[in-house]
C-alpha cells in the first residue's frame, strides 16, 4: 500500500461520516430492504446470485438484537415473496452473541427455522477470533438439531483453520472460505500475504477433496486462478462450489468469472448501520486515497 493510502487509512476515524458514506456507497445496496431487493434483482440479470446481510454488529442490548433479528426475518420474507435466488448472511454479534448465548441461539434458530420452511439458506458470517469457537459450536448445535440449511465461514489467516476444516469436513459442512478481515495477533494468525495465500490454497483443497459445498470468497487473482485450475484439473462438478465477491468490488473480474460459466454469488449488505462495514472495505481498497480526496474536494 502506498504511503498516501496508509496515511488516509490511519486518518479514516477523522474523516467526516458523510464523506466516508459517499466513498463507501459502492459497497452497500442502500439503507432499505427495498434497495437490497432491487440490487439482488439487478445482479440476477447479470447471472449472479446474492447473499444479503443486514448491516449491524456487536449489539449490546436485547432490544437492538431483536430489532436486527426482525430485520433479517423481513429479508427472508422478501426472498419468499419475490421468489429471489438469494440467501441470508448474519453476524451473530448482531443477534445478541455478546449478551447471552441462549438468547442469541433463540434468535438464530428462529431465522434458520423460517428459512427452512421457505427452502432458504442462512450463512453465519465469521467475526473476530474471540467468536470463532463459539460460532462453530453454535453452527454444530444447529446441525445437531437437524438444520442443514445453514453454513459457516472459515478464515484462511487463522492458524487454527486447518483443524477446524477437518471437523467441518466430517460434518459435510457448507463452508465459505475467505482470507479474514479482522486484525488478529501474529500468535494466532498468518500476517504475510504469501502465507495467507498458501494456507488458502491448502484449505480450499481440503474442502473440495472432502466433498464440502465450497464458497470461494476472494477477489485475489492468484487465488481465483488457483481455484479454477484445481477444480478444472480435478474435474470437480461446478455445482459443488461457487465464487463469491463483495458488492462493488472487482466487477470486471466478477463478470469474466460469470461468462466463463462459473457460479457467482455477491454479498449484498444494506441498512443504516453502514459505518463499520464500510471502513473495513475502504481499508482494503488500493484506490482509497484517490477516492477519499476526491470526495473531500468535490463531495462525489
Ligand atoms: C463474499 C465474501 C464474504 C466474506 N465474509 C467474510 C467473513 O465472514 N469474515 C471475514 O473475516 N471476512 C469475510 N470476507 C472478507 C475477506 O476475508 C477479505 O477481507 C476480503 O475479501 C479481501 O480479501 P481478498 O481475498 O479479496 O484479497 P485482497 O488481497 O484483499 O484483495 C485482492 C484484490 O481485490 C481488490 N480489492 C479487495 N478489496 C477491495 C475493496 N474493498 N475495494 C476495491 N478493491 C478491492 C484489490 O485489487 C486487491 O488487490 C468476505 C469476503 C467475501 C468476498
Amino acid at each position: 500500500m502506498s504511503v498516501l493510502n496508509s496515511l488516509i487509512v490511519r486518518s479514516l476515524p477523522l474523516v467526516p461520516k458523510p464523506v466516508v458514506k459517499t466513498v463507501a456507497k459502492r459497497y452497500i445496496a442502500g439503507d432499505t430492504l427495498k434497495d437490497a431487493v432491487h440490487t439482488v434483482q439487478q445482479l440476477a440479470r447479470i447471472g449472479a446470485t446474492s447473499t444479503v446481510d443486514v448491516l449491524g454488529e456487536f449489539v449490546s442490548s436485547r432490544e437492538r438484537a431483536e430489532h436486527e433479528c426482525a430485520a433479517s426475518d423481513a429479508v427472508l420474507e422478501a426472498f419468499h415473496t419475490y421468489n429471489l435466488n438469494a440467501y441470508l448472511s448474519v453476524k451473530l454479534t448482531s443477534l445478541g452473541f455478546d449478551i447471552d448465548d441462549e438468547f442469541c441461539y433463540k434468535n438464530i434458530l428462529a431465522l434458520v427455522t423460517k428459512a427452512h420452511e421457505y427452502g432458504l439458506f442462512v450463512r453465519l458470517d465469521m467475526e473476530n477470533s474471540p467468536y470463532t469457537t463459539r460460532t462453530l459450536d453454535l453452527y454444530k448445535k444447529l446441525r445437531s438439531n437437524g438444520f442443514d440449511n445453514v453454513g459457516v465461514v472459515i478464515q484462511a489467516y487463522l492458524h487454527r483453520s486447518e483443524e477446524d476444516i477437518r471437523s467441518l469436513v466430517r460434518l459435510n459442512a457448507d463452508v465459505r472460505l475467505c482470507k479474514g478481515i479482522y486484525v488478529e495477533d501474529a500468535s494466532i494468525a498468518f500476517k504475510d500475504r504469501g502465507e495467507v495465500q498458501r494456507n488458502y490454497k491448502k484449505l480450499l483443497r481440503m474442502l473440495l477433496d472432502g466433498g464440502c459445498s465450497t464458497h470461494i470468497a476472494t477477489h485475489d487473482d492468484v487465488l481465483i486462478d488457483d481455484a479454477q485450475e484445481y477444480t478444472g484439473a480435478q474435474n470437480i462438478d461446478k455445482q459443488q462450489y461457487e465464487f463469491q465477491m463483495l458488492l462493488g468490488v472487482r466487477e470486471e473480474r466478477r463478470n469474466d468469472i460469470i461468462s466463463d460459466g462459473y457460479r457467482m454469488r455477491i454479498y449484498v449488505p444494506f441498512g443504516e448501520d453502514w459505518y463499520g462495514y464500510s471502513v473495513r472495505r475502504l481499508k482494503e481498497n488500493p484506490q482509497i486515497a484517490g477516492y477519499v480526496l476526491k470526495a473531500l474536494l468535490t463531495g462525489e
